[in-house]
């Protein structure tokens, strides 16, 4: 088998920026991706209610990637009205794919360390390929100590090149070197919120939308 892996990048989106987008665009040279799914979260179990409705964050995700073919928004988890695990999303893409399909789900250093928190965790590795961004000189080889030791071992007996990704459906474990940008969505909300600018953090689009509906304004 030697398909060009489909990789799949969750995220609440609330909202998208370049950070998101610059790791995408990142990923799917580095990993030489066919496609990179943009899942926005319904209900995520893990964290707060995102401020803005899944609708409104859908939204910006598609304006945000419009001129790039290879980006596609898939909304699935946003139409479910219960909290969405990884795992189920997995289930359904390696469905409608195919047993072939190498899938990769993208993640940045931090989110791998926390991985054995993620409902049916080993479950992951039996439906994708995990690849994890870190930046230049904070390798995850460096950090892995601080897992636990059943995702540890997952690490070592998984880890593998870009290259490799393409010859298997899942299983692997790949890390690439990404400078990270420093823009997260909490300060693009509070910026908003304090009549800030926010020019150059996201594409003007997905700026002008947030003016437009009078996103992330006190109410
Ligand atoms: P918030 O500030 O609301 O926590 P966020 O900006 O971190 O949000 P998420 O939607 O939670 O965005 O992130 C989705 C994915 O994008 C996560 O895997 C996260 O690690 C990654 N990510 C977020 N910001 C950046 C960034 N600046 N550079 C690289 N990756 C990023």
């Amino acid at each position: 088998m030697n398909s060009k892996p489909v990789g799949i990048l969750g995220g609440t989106f609330d909202p998208i920026h370049y950070g998101h987008l610059r790791l995408a665009e990142e990923m799917l040279e580095l990993a030489n991706l066919r496609q990179i799914r943009f899942i926005p979260t319904g209900i995520p179990p893990h964290r707060d209610a995102p401020q803005v409705s899944a609708q409104h964050r859908s939204a910006m995700v598609q304006l945000a990637i419009a001129d790039q073919p290879a980006f596609v928004l898939d909304d699935r988890e946003v139409r479910r009205d219960t909290p969405c695990y990884t795992v189920n999303t997995l289930r359904e893409l390696r469905a409608e794919l195919g047993a072939t399909q190498p899938l990769c789900l993208l993640m940045g250093g931090d989110a791998f360390l926390q991985l054995h928190t993620w409902h049916e965790w080993e479950q992951l590795f039996e439906l994708a390929h995990i690849v994890v961004g870190y930046r230049p000189g904070f390798t995850l080889e460096e950090r892995i100590h601080s897992a636990t030791e059943e995702l540890q071992r997952h690490y070592h007996a998984r880890l593998c090149t870009a290259d490799i990704l393409s010859q298997q459906p899942c299983g692997g474990i790949a890390e690439l070197a990404i400078p990270k940008l420093e823009i997260s969505a909490t300060d693009i909300r509070r910026r908003v919120a304090e009549n800030r600018t926010i020019r150059y953090l996201l594409p003007n689009a997905v700026a002008n939308y947030i003016h437009q509906h009078h996103l992330y304004k006190p109410c």
